[in-house]
């Protein structure tokens, strides 16, 4: 048996395990008694379109072509669809080409880590970050770098990022709106970011790529402009995921877009159906690669998400609590009330309150508060928070 698969079976991760108790605990207490804000999963309702254009590809004369076998690499349609909303929406240099349709963002992931690095070589992320990317990286034979953030902003800490990317640096991972801070990379950043990759890039003599998470990128609530990363930096590789914008997140539907600006994306995009190839991951699924050309730039209802935003920051600022203030994502990253964060989780728990320890973000002390709830949830769950707030005083 493969030691390293029966260890990840073995140990869930802490945001599943905690999902899984919720489940539990409301058939013991009833669901309004359960605070759960522990997984990601869209509160808001698909949009109709979605729905709609769904019924209508499966009402369809020639039904057996929707639920037909693709392209490995996604259907033409979808693929074209996406390359002119990118081009159009952020001017991106992408081509239908270069763009491989994925069973979600994580798919997209582990197929680009797979399609780039050789055993031993390095990446690079930065805390907190979401806790899969290092399964999908020592998955990948990469070894994970961590890069600590700027205690108070959350944003990168770049002396710490400049220190640790060497010779053996192959892959910068980013996640903007980040889960599960919720902050959100301005320009400005990423220019940062990609100067100093373009420098060690010279320095080293060769490619050093960042792969860009995105699968919150509609989900932002202030006045910020994003920076598209193709934009900025040649070698980028871009994972979506359409889990979030459209609450599709059972569907696994998403895609993996180059720079056209690369001189490798021919050879990059061959190792990407390469390593789609070898994980088993060819033909995302038909039905929601027919829907995608119906859908581009549609999401559901992300003002929900800011009022929920509101609504928990507020609320639990004034309660004394100290939280990151999100730009974007649906996730509090709030301060715990002792050290061990774990603990804290634990005696949260006797509250009814599910609040995801932070270790496993690879950044301790801290909670994330998952707000893609309905707002009754939040707003009932204000008197727990006080009496955890009141126990540690
Ligand atoms: N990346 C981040 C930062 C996420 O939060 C998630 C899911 O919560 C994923 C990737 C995986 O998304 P998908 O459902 O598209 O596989």
């Amino acid at each position: 048996m493969n030691k390293q698969n029966l260890k990840y079976g073995k140990s869930p991760s802490k945001i599943r395990a905690l999902f899984e108790y919720g489940k539990k605990r409301k058939q013991e207490v009833g669901d309004d008694n359960v605070y759960d804000f522990s997984i990601g999963n869209p509160s808001v309702p698909t949009p109709e379109i979605v729905n709609n254009t769904l019924i209508s590809l499966l009402s369809s004369d020639d039904v057996n072509k929707t639920h037909s076998y693709t392209s490995s690499w996604g259907d033409l349609k979808a693929r074209e669809a996406i390359a002119v909303y990118l081009s159009k929406t952020y001017s991106a240099k992408v081509s239908k080409d270069h763009i491989y349709i994925t069973c979600g963002a994580a798919a997209g992931l582990t197929i680009s880590l797979n399609a780039l690095l050789e055993e031993g070589e390095e990446v690079i992320l930065f805390a907190p970050y979401f806790p899969e990317y290092k399964v999908f990286i020592e998955h990948a034979k990469g070894k994970t770098i961590e890069v600590k953030p700027n205690p108070k902003t959350f944003e990168i800490d770049f002396n710490d990022f400049e220190n640790k990317v060497n010779g053996k640096t192959k892959v910068v991972i980013i996640n903007s709106p980040c889960n599960p801070t919720g902050v959100v990379y301005k320009e400005e950043t990423i220019i940062k970011l990609s100067e100093i990759l373009s420098k060690k890039e010279k320095e080293y003599g060769h490619p050093i790529y960042i792969i860009s998470d995105e699968p919150y990128r509609e989900l932002i609530y202030d006045d910020i402009k994003y920076p598209f990363i193709t934009n900025y930096y040649k070698h980028s590789i871009v994972c979506y995921s359409f889990s979030k914008s459209l609450s599709l997140p059972g569907e696994r539907i998403g895609y993996i877009a180059l720079n056209e600006e690369n001189e490798e994306a021919n050879d990059l995009f061959y190792a990407i159906c390469g390593a789609g190839r070898s994980l088993g991951f060819i033909c995302a699924p038909s039905l929601f690669q027919n829907l995608i050309p119906h859908i581009m730039g549609v999401t559901s209802d992300i003002s929900v998400y800011k009022k929920n935003r509101d609504l928990l920051y507020n609320g639990l600022k004034n309660i004394g609590y100290d939280a990151v203030y999100p730009d974007g994502a649906f996730y509090l990253f709030v301060k715990a009330l002792e050290e061990d964060d774990e603990r804290f989780s634990e005696v949260a728990k006797e509250y009814n309150l599910l609040l995801v320890p932070s270790k496993s973000f690879g950044y301790p002390g801290y909670v994330r508060v998952s707000y893609c709830v309905e707002e009754k949830v939040i707003k009932n769950s204000m008197k727990a928070f006080k009496e955890l707030f009141e126990r540690y005083q």
